[in-house]
């Protein structure tokens, strides 16, 4: 029962199985061409790997190279930046430590100066006199000096010394249709100090000097200067107009005269000023104009030009 087994019934197997369409009967039959299907596909899945896993790698390189380089360029505009603010605040403190320093040594000159040591003339140096001469070598003593006898008149304030000769020449150049305004006259030292300080912010120390006293080296400060407009006319057109023409013939009759010509600069430290009248008294005046002296410096023989510090 349990012998050889009928060759009819292995032929019959082998027959059944040659004919049965198994996957493997197929990859038997088909291998090359699977081979030929499967075999790139695999390598192409291999190196797709191999170079996404590459490019990743390279592109988290370059990410990380790139984000060091920002934090880099990113540390170095923070320090930049930081680098301006401390230049910038050293800046402005040295600025205000210039701008302190620049009041302390105005206040200080302004309270401990000794006049003698801005003023060294033995005449014409007392402000109570018609005949002071004050220029920037020869500042008023005291530096804070204020008349005693002011008066106001026809819109200026002066000097009692001067004001009835200043009410007779105001009133000659209007009979003579030549009238003219007064626009600032008697200037005190307080008046000065503030005066002098507003052109020191908006010029500089050393422009504002060209053309406002210091405080104590004004002649405005005597009581006996005054400067005049005509009409609108103020400041540097009044040298073109009738009324200035009126008053370089006739001023001195009443013991005026014109303070600042131009050409004179460096013997009165000023530059011209058409509009700027002094009182001296008629002897003076007349004088001048007769011997054709422009400047008080000339005419006392006393020094002028500028400070000497
Ligand atoms: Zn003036």
């Amino acid at each position: 029962m349990f012998g050889q087994k009928p060759k009819s019934t292995i032929i019959e197997r082998v027959k059944s199985t040659k004919n049965k369409k198994s996957p493997v009967t197929f990859v038997r039959r088909y291998w090359l061409i699977a081979s030929l299907i499967i075999l790139p596909l695999l390598a192409s899945l291999v190196f797709n790997n191999w170079y996404n896993a590459h490019i990743d790698q390279s592109i988290s390189q370059a990410n990380a190279n790139t984000s060091q380089l920002l934090k880099k360029a990113n540390d170095q505009l923070v320090a930049n930046a930081k680098l301006r603010a401390e230049a910038k605040a050293a800046r402005e403190k040295a600025a205000n430590e210039a701008a302190d320093a620049a009041r302390t040594a105005n206040e200080s000159t302004v309270s401990t100066i000794n006049s003698s040591a801005c003023n060294t003339a033995s005449s014409h140096s007392n402000p109570a006199n018609i005949d002071v001469l004050v220029n920037k070598k020869h500042c008023l003593q005291p530096l804070s000096y204020a008349p005693g006898d002011l008066v106001t008149s026809n819109g200026a304030t002066l000097s009692a010394k001067a004001i009835s000769a200043y009410n007779q020449l105001f009133a000659a150049a209007a009979a003579a249709g030549q009238g003219f305004s007064v626009t600032s006259s008697y200037r005190s030292y307080g008046d000065q100090v503030s005066t002098y300080n507003y052109w020191v912010s908006v010029s500089g120390k050393e422009g504002a000097d060209t053309y406002s006293a210091r405080p104590g080296y004004s002649e405005h400060q005597t009581g006996l200067a005054f400067d005049v407009a005509a009409g609108s006319c103020v400041l540097d057109c009044f040298g073109a107009t009738s009324q200035y023409q009126w008053l370089q013939a006739n001023a001195a009759d009443y013991g005026f005269i014109q303070r600042y010509y131009a050409g004179y600069e460096n013997i009165t430290g000023y530059k011209a000023e058409e509009w700027h009248y002094r009182y001296v008294g008629t002897a003076v005046a007349k004088d001048m104009q007769a011997r054709g002296i422009k400047t008080l410096e000339q005419y006392w023989d006393i020094l002028g030009g500028g400070y000497y510090y």
